[in-house]
């Protein structure tokens, strides 16, 4: 391989970029995948090879890597009004049209946008709002936040502390006042015997049970993704949020929607937060609401909370906080353009209509005789590998499975997504019909390969 020769593209990154979220084994062994450019869904990398990269970048490219309606956006933007900022009361014309779209679109019936530069400081910056909300109302008290198990808010020293993931011990995290409730998912967790309606009842009561044993009056809020995306694509089990929204509304609790991965389409529906009747106070976008090419956050507050963060930053003079980047004109004009994209061009109809298909496609890859649930929505799905296929028995860590399938469908020029012991998948909203049985022809032959490789 050109790998290891001098002055390699994959040489110089190897020794100039420090990446992280990479197996570092794995990168010294294979180097990266250093890429030039993108057409529709594929990415080419600097030798020629072309990848079908079936998780749309990091979930986010969903109109694909060269989309000239997008582009143009982006360069009309950049010849009138490149760059400007939001405080002081100052903004470009372009963010403020991209607010009325995002609160148009939003399942509130009035609202306000604050912008950010990710989905870390958007979760981040919801914090904060919570934390002064309640000081401001005579509660100062009221500061524990509430995720679950397997959750990703993102990489912030508060976001972390939110994401339910082991690897965060590395940081000494969670922060004290970071609870974790319980994972809603069924099929890992749910008891010999326990129906799905009833696993979501006692994960409620747990809930409850959590919310009493800490003090009703020192929680600030509670986040949710309302399909687990990072934690390896965990839709709720069935009645999980009908079950949890009375609890946290009988004890003023409010909800967050960490729409990151779920917005703008990605289950069928335009919000994760209707699909699954959440009925947040606030949603935290970021990810595909820029398509993927440009770095923007964006929390939609609902009017409620709108009003009451209104008061109290009125009585503070300000909200005291802000991104110097937030809200950039550049990525509020290819925002606007992606969500006319979305709408115009059929993506979110291609969403619903194949999603039937991506599910059978799972469903296949799951008849291998190592793994267990096809799990997914809309395009966001996953195959969880295991030992047993009846007990569930998760397959030895050391055998790195799904790394093992993701490098294999690499060579192959497929960029999938090895995450815990499943294959996560999460296509481009302008896949094909075509493409899709490409995917799954790749995916199915790799995993057979790979078993067969590993003596399994
Ligand atoms: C990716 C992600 C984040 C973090 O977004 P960044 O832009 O990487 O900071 C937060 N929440 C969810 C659900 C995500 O998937």
């Amino acid at each position: 391989m050109t790998l290891h020769t001098k002055n390699s593209w994959e040489q110089r990154d190897m020794e100039s970029v420090f990446h992280g979220f990479t197996d570092l084994e794995t990168l010294k062994r294979n180097g990266p995948v250093v890429l030039t450019h993108g057409e529709g869904i594929h990415v080419f990398d600097v030798h020629g090879k072309k990848y079908m990269d079936a998780n749309s970048g990091l979930w986010n490219n969903v109109a694909g890597f060269n989309h000239q309606g997008l582009i143009d956006a982006l360069c009309q933007q950049a010849r009138r009004f490149p760059g400007y900022h939001s405080f002081f009361g100052r903004i470009g014309d372009t963010t403020v049209a991209l607010s009325e779209k995002l609160i148009q679109l939003s399942p509130f019936s009035s609202g306000k946008v604050y912008y950010t530069n990710s989905g870390s400081e958007a979760n981040d910056t919801v914090v904060k709002m919570l934390w002064m909300l309640h000081r401001r109302n005579g509660q100062p008290q009221r500061r524990k936040i509430i995720t679950r198990v397997n959750a990703y808010h993102g990489v912030t020293v508060a976001t972390a502390s939110m994401t339910g993931k082991a690897y965060n011990a590395e940081f000494g995290l969670p922060l004290p006042g970071f609870l974790h409730a319980d994972c809603p998912h069924y099929w890992r967790f749910g008891q010999a015997g326990e129906s799905e309606r009833d696993f979501s009842r006692r994960l409620s009561r747990n809930l409850e049970e959590m919310i009493i044993k800490e003090g009703p009056d020192t929680i600030a809020g509670m986040f949710c993704e309302p399909v687990q995306g990072a934690g390896g694509v965990i839709p709720p089990a069935e009645g999980y949020f009908e079950d949890i929204r009375p609890i946290l509304r009988k004890y003023g609790i409010p909800l967050i929607a960490d729409e990151v991965i779920t917005g703008f389409g990605r289950t069928g529906e335009l919000w994760g937060s209707e699909k699954y009747n959440v009925q947040p106070d606030a949603i935290v976008a970021s990810k595909c609401i820029t398509a993927g090419y440009f770095p923007m956050g964006a929390v939609i507050i609902g009017g409620d909370l709108c009003d009451a963060l209104t008061r109290v930053s009125e009585a503070a003079e300000e909200f005291p906080h802000g991104f110097t980047a937030g809200g950039n004109p550049l990525g509020s004009a290819v925002a606007l353009k992606a969500l006319e994209v979305l709408e115009t061009e059929g993506l979110l109809d291609n969403v619903r209509s194949l999603s039937p298909h991506f599910m059978d496609g799972l469903k296949r890859l799951a008849q291998h005789k190592h793994a267990g649930e096809a799990r997914g929505v809309g395009f966001m799905g996953a195959v969880e590998l295991v030992a047993d296929k009846a007990t569930k028995l998760p397959l030895d860590g050391k055998l790195q499975i799904s790394e093992r399938i993701a490098n294999k469908a690499l060579e192959k020029g497929l960029i999938c997504r090895p995450l815990g012991q499943a294959i996560v998948l999460g296509p481009p909203f302008i896949m094909t019909k075509g493409q899709m049985g490409e995917m799954f022809d790749i995916l199915d032959d790799t995993m057979t390969e790979v078993f067969a490789d590993v003596g399994l």
